[in-house]
């Protein structure tokens, strides 16, 4: 059986990992500070503050820009629906728009056209790991005046061009960004999320809010020789990523280079044997402003294709796929959101497109079966 990905984990993180356990530190302290200094200069932010997972790194984000009750947050609808939670988490209204349908990232004239008085930030997401076209994003808000807050659960790696300079996401680009390392991203502490930003002020925000609020954090109380009163200026949370993930996080980072590299190389010759056995279908699209991490590998089933029986005859030859990204506007969850706009393209690609497996197990050999199962379930 080929599974639709695994995460690369080995020796190292298992090691950081016990590590930690003997120390006798487990929750918030060294390893996440040390984790946070990694990847801030991993990805070239000047502050990375590290949180318990992407979501609740979404709804800080949002905080911090100012969204709050009755706030508009324009996003897209294709998404994972964490995107849309945080948003309806601070009392704001999700204004779903739709996707251009070769990146599958929000269409900037939808975006353009979906600001009102009422809208305090456009929420993206580089989505699959394809960064948004963000020159362009970036350019609507600071016209409009909003926030721009980048949802890149799967965009760890990624590079976008803005202007003649490329930059990695997470970079100051948009007001803050942030990342997931749950097991289906390319870095993964099991659960985890990162924040990275160039405000000095919303990264004090963050650290007050993700450990309750407290004035002092408990790293400081522990190794004082005075004693220290904490107090609690505002209301918070507990948003804290431990220790032991840290310690995880730190091993992965090391790998991210060579995973990326690699997921491109693999993603690459997977555009070759689409064209060699199935020329029907193109590989995904790749605007000049961007490259991918290839998070995930997403082809367009040609029209009249029935996806469900395609996916069903590739699991039948061992080979897992999963359906295009899912929409929120589809959803129970969120069935009472009054749709704005009609979204064909999100519709289309969430019922149209699949995703095949990479990851580590897929090399070439595997890379053909996969594709060769693909052109024979569609015969
Ligand atoms: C995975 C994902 C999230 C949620 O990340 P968690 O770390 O699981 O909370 C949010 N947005 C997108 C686009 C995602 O893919």
């Amino acid at each position: 059986m080929i599974p639709i990905a695994r995460p690369v984990l080995g020796r190292e993180e298992a090691d950081a990992a016990a590590a930690v356990v003997l120390s006798g530190w487990l929750t918030q302290g060294p390893q996440v500070a040390a984790f946070e200094t990694e990847f801030a200069e991993a990805v070239g932010a000047p502050f990375a503050c590290a949180v318990a997972n992407c979501t609740v790194a979404l709804h800080l984000a949002l905080l911090a820009v100012g969204v709050g009750e009755g706030d508009e947050v324009v996003t897209a609808s294709h998404t994972f629906i964490a995107t849309a939670n945080a948003i309806r988490q601070c009392g704001a209204v999700p204004v779903l728009v739709d996707i251009d349908p070769l990146t599958y990232d929000m269409d900037p004239d939808a975006v353009a056209a979906a600001i009102t008085p009422k809208t305090k930030a456009i929420l993206c997401v580089h989505q699959m790991g394809m960064p948004c076209d963000l020159e362009r994003l970036l350019g609507i808000a600071r016209a409009q005046g909003v926030a721009l807050v980048e949802d890149a659960a799967c965009a760890v790696g990624s590079e976008v061009r803005i202007g003649n300079a490329w930059s990695r996401i997470g970079a100051p680009a948009g007001d803050v960004a942030c990342f997931s390392f749950h097991p289906r991203k390319i870095l993964t502490v099991g659960d985890g999320g990162m924040l990275t930003t160039a405000n000095p002020d919303h990264d004090r925000f963050f650290r007050l809010k993700r450990q309750h609020g407290m004035s002092v954090p408990d790293t400081v109380r522990h190794s004082g020789t005075r004693v220290i009163f904490e107090d609690y200026p505002v209301q918070g949370f507990n948003y804290r990523m431990t220790d032991v993930q840290a310690a995880i996080g730190r091993e992965q980072l090391k790998r991210l280079p060579a995973i990326v590299e690699r997921r491109r190389v693999a993603a690459d010759s997977y555009a070759a044997l689409l064209a060699e056995l199935t020329p029907q279908i193109a590989p995904p699209f790749e605007p000049d402003y961007a490259r991918s991490n290839r998070q995930s590998y997403a082809i367009r089933l040609p029209e009249g294709a029935d996806q469900k029986r395609v996916m069903q005859r590739m699991l039948d030859d061992g080979i897992a796929t999963r359906r295009g990204i899912m929409n929120v506007h589809q959803e129970a969850a969120h069935a009472d959101l009054p749709l704005r706009f009609p979204l064909p393209h999100s519709e289309a690609a969430r019922d149209r497109c699949i995703l095949l497996p990479l990851h580590d197990g897929t090399d070439e050999a595997v890379r053909r079966r996969v594709v060769q199962s693909l052109a024979e379930a569609l015969a």
